[in-house]
């Protein structure tokens, strides 16, 4: 997530200045010869698709501001080829390829609305690697280079999830942050680089490393612009995650979640997020836009613990939300009650409801006054309570559900 920074840091071990882009240096011919063949790759790819949005004719000077990204990333990727490992884990590497493939062709074809960066439709060739190391993290170096650790593969509830840091790591690439940071600031370039590579790779690149690199970093640059190019990311991943299967809401609930682990303790291994704890602000921000566009921010669709799951069970069916059991239902069509409660219970908690917004009325369970689940004597005989005792232990057990959603989505 908030990697940019530690793609900075990469990137400000740029061996000459790079005024308006140009970055040739001394660079071997074969790097040039794969920029243009990704180039004609991608011309390629255009070409074969029947519809474009708006024809997109690309300038020489457009081309060279490309140019010098991908081969600046092509660099840096080489450096960090050689200190981070591959992942052991074959469908990590399988399932990034997959969704980010869907994210690419959007972002190599839909001009978006950028908050800080290049505004203009920036195509890249992406590279998308997962490597050893138990951080939750992603980064983004400049020209489609990105890398994802392990510990993120592991940590996401769904693909959507996924798609969303994915999409907020091409919008790096996309916007061209590096190079807007570059002739935003230029005392960039004579900042002491190696230091900051040291300790960003020595131990291997631990948490605590990135962390001490970050710090020191954004001591040389000074504060603010790491924000702006969080909320410009974040904002894109929406505009991108939009016109893509996935749910926009699987950024803002991944936030969520790394803004309750950090809370957790100091031990918990966060990476560059110990110096950059996701705000308050900026879910607010993600939230107030997805309004702005009218998508509904769906948890149960997005994560797998804010999402009522049936489970079947000696007797009958459970359901369940955020490993709290709600309800165990009985009889022959417990499964299918089930499966008709949890839609509606997820709509409920979707809505982020109040504690009070759920109570009993006789032997059923209701949630904004409407009926949420209608409990059968055979449920209440599998209790060994009356109805009625079952519908106020059941909304007991809801309001747990709500205590805990809304703990995660309001107490940054
Ligand atoms: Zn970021």
């Amino acid at each position: 997530m908030l990697t940019l920074v530690a793609a900075c840091l990469l990137a400000t071990r740029a061996p000459e200045p790079c005024d308006g882009g140009h970055c040739h240096g001394d660079l071997p011919p074969r790097v040039e010869a794969i920029v243009d063949h990704a180039w004609a790759e991608w011309q390629a790819q255009q070409a074969e698709k029947p519809v474009q949005q708006t024809p997109f004719q690309i300038t020489p000077q457009h081309k060279k501001d490309l140019d010098a990204d991908a081969e600046l990333g092509k660099k840096y990727a080489e450096i960090v080829d050689k200190e981070l490992k591959p992942t052991e884990h074959a469908e990590f590497q399988e399932r990034l390829d997959r969704i980010s493939a869907e994210i690419v062709t959007i972002a190599n074809s839909k001009r978006v609305e950028v908050s800080w960066g290049d505004g203009r439709l920036n195509p890249f060739k992406y590279t998308f690697k997962v490597v050893k190391g138990d951080e939750v993290n992603a980064f983004s170096l400049p020209g489609g280079y990105i890398y994802f650790f392990d510990g993120l593969m592991k940590y996401v509830e769904t693909d959507h999830e996924l798609a969303g840091v994915i999409a907020h790591e091409i919008s790096h690439a996309s916007f061209r942050h590096i190079a807007t940071l570059q002739r935003e600031r230029s005392k960039v370039q004579a900042f002491t680089i190696p230091l900051i590579l040291i300790s960003l790779f020595a131990g291997g690149g631990s948490g605590a490393d990135v962390a001490a690199g970050a710090q020191l970093f954004e001591q040389a640059v000074g504060s603010g612009w790491s924000e702006r190019a969080e909320l410009a990311a974040d904002w894109g991943a929406v505009q991108y995650l939009v016109e893509s299967p996935y749910d926009p809401t699987g950024i803002l609930t991944f936030m969520e979640r790394l803004a309750r682990d950090e809370r957790l303790g100091p031990n918990y291994v966060l990476g560059i997020l110990r110096t950059h704890p996701p705000s308050r602000e900026r879910a607010v921000r993600m939230t107030a836009r997805m309004g702005q566009l009218n998508i509904p921010v769906r948890r149960s669709v997005a994560t797998t613990s804010f999402r009522v799951v049936v489970k079947e069970v000696d007797g009958g069916a459970s359901l369940k939300f955020n490993n709290v059991v709600l309800v165990t239902l009985a009889g022959e069509d417990a499964v299918a009650r089930g499966k008709v409660a949890a839609a509606t219970l997820n709509d409920f908690f979707d809505r982020v409801p109040a504690l009070f917004d759920v109570r009993a009325a006789g032997g059923r369970v209701e949630g904004y006054r409407r009926p949420l689940l209608e409990l059968s004597p055979v449920d209440a005989a599998l209790a060994g309570v009356s109805r009625e005792e079952l519908a106020n232990t059941t909304v007991r057990q809801i309001q747990r559900g709500i205590y805990s959603l809304a703990y995660r989505v309001w107490d940054y």
